[in-house]
């Protein structure tokens, strides 16, 4: 019933204009509609001479209006140009995809719909864009006019999105890790999800107001963690309230490290980790480590070649040795004095054997020229300054110049390249809880 309707329409569309074909066409029970009630006044008289077989129908449907039954056809033709009902532009949809900013005015694509069918800018509607100028991303606004056989006009909104960014590197620590990304141009912020799942369900969302930003640091994190993060940019609309924001950016996933307690030594990425929050057992030890010595024994030659004399005054030692230097600077200092200088047993790294104090342990070291050699040089056989100046707050332990940790080549370059202590670069604290 419904196909035998549309071929009568097309009889009828041919005759009144070729515009409506695009309704024809379609088939749709919307265009149907339109049709019969378009074309009556002009073409029912058409329908009922030219066509034998009538659509019951397209029949009926003029049949209730008597007053436009009863003209004849002269008349009817006389009237039709004035009373020709246009087709109004709340009939049409009005479809506008967002445009990612490019570095200039970019015009959207616009779809003006009607029943399915898209109409043709320049024929059926104009176009005209309002603020047609390099604003950058934010909302803009075009107006839709229709001509021909439509009227009405309307204001449209689009957004231009921000380009998207990702992160630009991930630093992980213990039990935090730290996102960067290079901010973007003209943003007034940031999006950050953090999720559990790579399908980043049960995110957590983080905003950071301001286009500047270019870290964040998500803290207090459990050991052994695993984490898909991405971000994305916003600027605000003209009126400060709606945001729009660009498309997300790569997910990355991001791990706390990796933290074993194995009889009691804490490892954090393999690398054993004592101070003042971690210690070893009492038992734990009994020497100087061998490649930590062997390391050493390298160090010193070199550094013979260039005239520089080093030895070890202090290697390794017992945690009943410990207890008794400790107790004997606290005897002499009081207790917080003694914990500037002196680790408590079973907090010294002297008790794992990969700690060693070069040639003196007298202030006075600092100014001398292997103190300085140690210093610039020691990185290249895998150990670092343990306990540099100006870090007692994060090492817990004052400057020592002499004391020097063996961590293997590859983590104490990275140590010396970034100037941060074993606490910085893994996240951990160093603090008595006792
Ligand atoms: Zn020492």
């Amino acid at each position: 019933m419904k196909r035998k309707f549309c071929l009568i329409a097309v009889v009828i569309a041919g005759s009144v204009a070729a515009g409506l074909s695009y309704y024809v066409n379609s088939g749709s029970k919307a265009d149907a509609h339109i049709i019969s009630s378009y074309v009556p006044d002009k073409t029912y008289g058409n329908a009922g001479i030219g066509t034998e077989k009538s659509s019951g129908e397209l029949l009926e449907k003029p049949l209730k209006k008597p007053s436009e039954n009863s003209h004849d056809i002269s008349r009817e033709e006389e009237q039709s140009d004035k009373t020709e009902e246009k087709i109004n532009i709340s009939e049409c949809s009005i479809i506008v995809d967002d445009v990612e900013y490019s570095g200039e005015f970019t015009e959207p694509s616009i779809k003006v719909m009607h029943g399915g069918t898209a109409l043709k800018c320049g024929t059926d509607y104009e176009i005209e864009f309002d603020g047609k100028t390099d604003r950058g991303a934010g909302k803009y606004y075009f107006t839709v006019t229709m001509t021909d056989k439509y009227e009405g006009s309307i204001e449209k909104s689009y957004n231009v999105i921000p380009q998207r960014v990702s992160f630009s590197s991930v630093n992980t620590r213990v039990s935090d890790f730290e996102l960067n990304w290079t901010a973007s141009e003209n943003v007034d912020g940031y999006e950050i999800e953090i999720s559990p799942n790579s399908d980043m369900t049960e995110q957590e969302t983080l905003v950071i107001e301001g286009g500047d930003n270019t870290s964040y640091t998500k803290t207090k994190l459990p050991w052994n963690s695993t984490y898909y993060v991405r971000i994305r940019n916003y600027v605000y609309d003209e009126n400060g309230t709606e945001k729009i924001y660009s498309l997300w950016g790569d997910i990355e996933t991001v791990s706390t490290k990796q933290v074993e307690v194995i009889d009691g030594v804490t490892y954090i990425d393999g690398t054993l980790i004592v101070n003042k929050t971690y210690s070893v057992p009492e038992y734990y030890g009994s020497g100087l480590d061998e490649d930590a010595l062997g390391a050493f024994t390298e160090m010193a030659d070199q550094a013979s070649a260039d005239g520089i004399y080093l030895y070890i005054v202090s290697g390794f030692r017992s945690y009943w040795t410990q207890y008794s230097t400790y107790n004997y600077f606290c005897s002499e200092r009081g207790i917080s004095q003694a914990d500037r200088v002196s680790a408590r047993p079973g907090h010294s790294e002297h008790q794992t054997g990969l700690s060693m104090d070069i040639n003196s342990t007298s202030f006075s070291f600092e100014d001398t020229p292997e103190a300085q050699w140690l210093d610039e040089n020691c990185w290249r056989y895998g150990f670092i300054i343990r306990y540099p100046r100006g870090k007692e707050e994060i090492t817990g332990y004052a400057y020592e110049p002499w004391h020097i940790r063996y961590v293997g080549r590859e983590l104490a370059e990275e140590l010396y390249n970034s100037g941060l202590t074993l606490e910085e670069y893994f996240g951990i604290t160093s603090r008595y809880d006792y």
